[in-house]
Formats: structure tokens, C-alpha cells, sequence
């Protein structure tokens, strides 16, 4: 059965659902208050990872012993808000508490692998079914340490990447060398994730899905939505003043998402984990595989606009203005890491911040919404959205015709009582 669906937000979850649904015959309609693939979105200036080893969650035992650190420390790669605290104080607990053992962090990291075990293969076909093969590549994706000892310290990830199958390479100091001159010598070790891939413009790319899914029919409305409502039919108010109804919604409005389904009496506990970018846009990037040094906690990716050093966490509330502070820290850390960088003496430098829509338990939220089940969500993506959003597109398709498989349940809004 196929009818009208609505899909609100066209980052890259909604790009992708829009397309999928599409293809399998729905009627679609997209809509965002901004053109899609625009700085708005967290999807337009990620780090670009599509990784398999992204299974490890960010909670992990022990992670609240470095709370009081993380309130401190204004340089390091985590830091928390103070004046934001009483706010997201509920959401950290949940947080922490996700994280609170072995067996909890093994169990999302056996979902999470569910979810994004094959990303790289539905990227590259998804790439080559919207004409933009030259943005998916797979080289693989490097984590690079100082020595062994650094590696060995992250036994539990390494581990949980191990038990769920995840391919990888270990490169000693001659490997790494030979391979990526460009890293600085404070690097003499690196895990090569053999299956990994990245995408070199996250933004463009979004845009050229939506432009595929219009040339199969969807039609595109760029006004925000101001309000959903389901009573008689699902209907989405728009900001020009129109209001549309659909047989389903999709709420795909990343952080937003959770303000626009207040209105219903829909609490979903989503925070915002920003996180920030630098790219150099002068000079050349003289690498091809994307890093994440260990001790920067950034992604640094080749991309069409130079080399993007993405990352931080920052917990603060999504009205908290940009702190550029975190940008400047990503790029101490890169001139720490790259020294070609410092040759230049006056790099233009483009600077962004952006939202990481996180759950507590570190699980995207896919599904029906048990109260109105014509409401379909697909959000809380966290730090893996361009990764898993092929996966979660598929997921949306399954819930509008009725398919809910069993490895999909633990992504379902239910489990936060909605
Ligand atoms: C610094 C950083 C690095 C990251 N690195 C990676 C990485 O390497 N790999 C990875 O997989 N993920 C990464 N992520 C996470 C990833 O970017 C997000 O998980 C993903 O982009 C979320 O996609 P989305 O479509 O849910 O949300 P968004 O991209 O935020 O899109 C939501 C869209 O909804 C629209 N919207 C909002 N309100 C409304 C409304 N009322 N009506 C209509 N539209 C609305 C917005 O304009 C926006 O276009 C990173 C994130 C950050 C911040």
C-alpha cells in the first residue's frame, strides 16, 4: 500500500527517506526552512565518516569519574556548559548510566553495528544511483595514536569493534610513515578500518539526493514546519501559512525534531552534543585517507574544500551561541599534528558549529510513535547520521508498510515510553 507522505527536514536523513520512499512508489513531499545541504543542518559540516567502527558508544564505564574534568577543562575534546548544566543534568544522567558497565556498552555497540555494518556499501550505491560517485570514497579511515600503548589503552573499543566483526589493520611506525607522511611524528601507530569510506562535500551531497528524489517525484517545499498535528488526518502547518496532510509524517528535523513534537505531548530526551569545524581551504590536502588522531579527538578529512578537522563535543543548550574557542582548539591541535599546516602563515580558515542530535542511550529513535502511529520518527542520529542514514531510510520504508523486524525494536520512540 502506498499514499502521501510527508517528510519534514532535509538533512541527510530526510534526503535519503525522501528518495527511498519515493522509489518505492509513495508520494512525497519534502519540506526544510532552508535549502537542503545548508549550513543549518549538522549534515552539511561533519566530519564526513561513514564508518563501520562508529559502534562504540560515546558513554563508556567509567566516564563519570571525568565529569568535574570535562566542567573544567576548556580545551580538552569533551567539555560541558556550566550555565547549561541544570538543563541537561536529567539527559546525563540517562547518559552516563547507558554507559555504566560492560554489558550495557556491549549491547549498543552489538545495535549500533546493526545499523551501520554495511553504511559504506549503501553510500556507494546511493552515490552511483544519484550521480555523485566522486563524493563517496572508500580508502578506509585511519586512527592514529601515539604509540601502541595509546591504542592498547582503548582495549574496550577495539574489542567491541573486534566481537562485532569490524575489519582492521594495525600499521606500525614504518607502515604509518610510508603511508601518511604528512602526520607528524608525535604518531607511531595506526588502526586502519579497511572497509571504511568518507564523503568529500557532506552538503553538496545532501543537495544532489534531494535533487535526485525531485526528478523521481518528490516535490520539495522550502518552509519550515511550524507545527505537526494528527487529530482527523497527520497535517503539517507551514511557516508560508499552508497547511498539508499526508496518509504519514516523518520527523526528520534533526534537533528540531523534539521542539516540533512537543506540541503533541511527545517527549523524546534528545540533546544537542555540538560540535564544530575548521577547514582550510588554502593549499592542498596531501593525503587521501581520512584520520581521527587520538589525541585531538577530531575527524580530519580530505575534502573538495580542503581539509576539514571536525569534532568536539560540547554539551550546551542548542540556543547557546557559538563558542569558536572549540574551533581554535581543533586547529592547535591539527598545526600539533600536521606540520606541513604551519607553512602557512595565513590559511584561510572557514569556520562552523553545528548539532549533534543525541539520545541518552546512544541509539537513533526510528519508528512509529506508539500514541500516533502515523507519525514516524527518524532522528537522534548523534554522532552517526551520514553513516547510518541509508539504513535508517530503509527503516522508515519498513515502518510505513507495516515491517518491523526484531533487530529494528530497540530503535523504536517506545522505549522512551512514546
Ligand atoms: C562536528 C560534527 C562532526 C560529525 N561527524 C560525523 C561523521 O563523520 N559521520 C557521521 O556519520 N556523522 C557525523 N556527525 C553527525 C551527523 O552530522 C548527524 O548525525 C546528521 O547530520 C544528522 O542528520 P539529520 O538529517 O538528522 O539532521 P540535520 O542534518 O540537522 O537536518 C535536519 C534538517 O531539518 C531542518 N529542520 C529543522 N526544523 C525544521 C522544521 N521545523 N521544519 C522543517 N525542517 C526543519 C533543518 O533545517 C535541517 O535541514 C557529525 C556531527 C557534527 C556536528
Amino acid at each position: 500500500m502506498t499514499g502521501k507522505v510527508i517528510v519534514v527536514g532535509a538533512g541527510i536523513v530526510g534526503a535519503v527517506t525522501a528518495l527511498n520512499l519515493a522509489n518505492a512508489g509513495w508520494n512525497v513531499v519534502l519540506c526544510d526552512g532552508h535549502p537542503p545541504g545548508s549550513e543549518a543542518g549538522a549534515s552539511y559540516g561533519n566530519g564526513g565518516w561513514i564508518s563501520p567502527a562508529s559502534i562504540v558508544p560515546m558513554s563508556m564505564p567509567g566516564l563519570w569519574r571525568r565529569i568535574p574534568g570535562f566542567l573544567l577543562d576548556r580545551n580538552g575534546p569533551l567539555t560541558i556548559d556550566w550555565m547549561s548544566l541544570p538543563r541537561l543534568a536529567p539527559w546525563l544522567v540517562r547518559f552516563l548510566w547507558a554507559g555504566a558497565s560492560k554489558s550495557r556498552v556491549r549491547r549498543t555497540a552489538k545495535r549500533l553495528n546493526w545499523l551501520l555494518h554495511d553504511g559504506p556499501e549503501r553510500h556507494l550505491k546511493l552515490a552511483q544511483q544519484t550521480g555523485q560517485e566522486h563524493l563517496i570514497l572508500q580508502k578506509g579511515l585511519l586512527y592514529a595514536y601515539p604509540d601502541r600503548a595509546a591504542f592498547e589503552a582503548e582495549a574496550l573499543s577495539w574489542e567491541l569493534r573486534r566481537e562485532n566483526g569490524v575489519a582492521y589493520v594495525e600499521w606500525n611506525e614504518a607502515a604509518l610513515r610510508q603511508s601518511l607522511p604528512a602526520l607528524g611524528p608525535g604518531y607511531r601507530f595506526a588502526v586502519h578500518v579497511v572497509e571504511g569510506a568518507h564523503c568529500r562535500d557532506t552538503g553538496r551531497y545532501v543537495a544532489g539526493i534531494v535533487e535526485a528524489a525531485r526528478l523521481k517525484g518528490v516535490r520539495f517545499r522550502q518552509s519550515a514546519a511550524t507545527a505537526i498535528l494528527d487529530a482527523v488526518a497527520p497535517r503539517v502547518v507551514l511557516g508560508d501559512g499552508e497547511t498539508l496532510s499526508a496518509e504519514h509524517i516523518v520527523v526528520a528535523a534533526g534537533i528540531h525534531s523534539g521542539r516540533l513534537l512537543q506540541r503533541l505531548g511527545v517527549r523524546i530526551p534528545m540533546e544537542s552534543e555540538r560540535g564544530y569545524h575548521v577547514t582550510v581551504a588554502s593549499g592542498e590536502t596531501p593525503f587521501e585517507i581520512p584520520v581521527m588522531p587520538s589525541t585531538g579527538r577530531m575527524a580530519n578529512t580530505p575534502t573538495d574544500m580542503g581539509l576539514r578537522l571536525s569534532g568536539q563535543v560540547e554539551l550546551a543548550t542548542v540556543e547557546k551561541p557559538p563558542n569558536w574557542e572549540r574551533a581554535e582548539v581543533l586547529q592547535r591541535h591539527a598545526l600539533a599534528s600536521y606540520p606541513y599546516l604551519s607553512a602557512d602563515k595565513a590559511p584561510d580558515l572557514r569556520l562552523w558549529m553545528g548539532h549533534r542530535p543525541s539520545t541518552p542511550d546512544g541509539l537513533p529513535v526510528i519508528g512509529p510513535l506508539s500514541r500516533y502511529p502515523r507519525l514516524i520518527a527518524a532522528f537522534g542520529h548523534g554522532h552517526i547520521g551520514i553513516a547510518a542514514a541509508p539504513k535508517t531510510a530503509d527503516l522508515v520504508l519498513d515502518a510505513l508498510e507495516n515491517r518491523i523486524c526484531d533487530d529494528a525494536r530497540p530503535f523504536l520512540p517506545n522505549r522512551f515510553g512514546q
